[in-house]
């Protein structure tokens, strides 16, 4: 099973994941994830992206392309993968479509989470994380970000007629029934 999980930030596309991987046991890639503990750990691609991060823009389509594709040669990803943050450009979903034509393969379902802008907003200040750039102004520049640059991945998407839009209100829990209604008839 092959799934983008899509929404703006702050939708609960990484807590979603988390129970994703729980139930079908498949793996999770989280390119914000993967920066985050290239960060940490000081490597060069951390020191690359730091700055960019945390002034809550988007890293080059190059850097993230040739981090994803790199990362699904593993073979822990032969039998599926839930993809978090990825593709967040129309040119990022045109590098994975190439990727997945050369390897015969497909994304079987997109699922986007919807959900208010001003619970958005609510919910990153709240959830405490301590993510450098869960600040009320990086907060609003990854807003606009998503409505500028990733919003035309979901049109992407759905002229592919890809789309399953999920009602991304309720609890963790409600949330989750509604994804797996989804993901069981794959
Ligand atoms: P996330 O954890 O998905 O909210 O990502 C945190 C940050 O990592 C984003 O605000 C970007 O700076 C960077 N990032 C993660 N994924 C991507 C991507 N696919 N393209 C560009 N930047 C990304």
């Amino acid at each position: 099973m092959k799934i983008i999980l899509f929404g703006p930030p702050g939708a609960g596309k990484g807590t979603q994941a988390k129970k994703i991987v729980d139930h079908y046991n498949i793996p999770h890639l989280s390119t914000g994830n993967i920066f985050r503990y290239n960060i940490k750990n000081e490597t060069e691609l951390g020191k690359k992206v730091k700055s960019i991060m945390d002034a809550g823009k988007l890293v080059p389509d190059e850097t993230v392309v040739e981090l994803v594709v790199d990362e699904l040669q593993n073979d822990k990803y032969d039998n599926g993968y839930i993809l978090d943050g990825f593709p967040r450009t129309v040119p990022q979903a045109k590098a994975l479509d190439q990727f997945l034509a050369e390897n015969s393969t497909s994304i079987d379902t997109f699922i986007t989470l919807t959900v208010p802008e001003e619970e958005l907003v609510q919910r990153i200040l709240s959830r405490g994380e301590g993510r450098s750039d869960d600040t009320p102004e990086k907060v609003r520049t990854r807003l606009e970000v998503y409505r500028n640059e990733t919003e035309p991945v979901l049109n992407y998407y759905k002229e592919k007629g890809m789309v399953t839009e999920v009602d991304g209100v309720g609890t963790i829990d409600e949330i989750f029934e509604r994804i797996k209604e989804v993901l069981d008839k794959i």
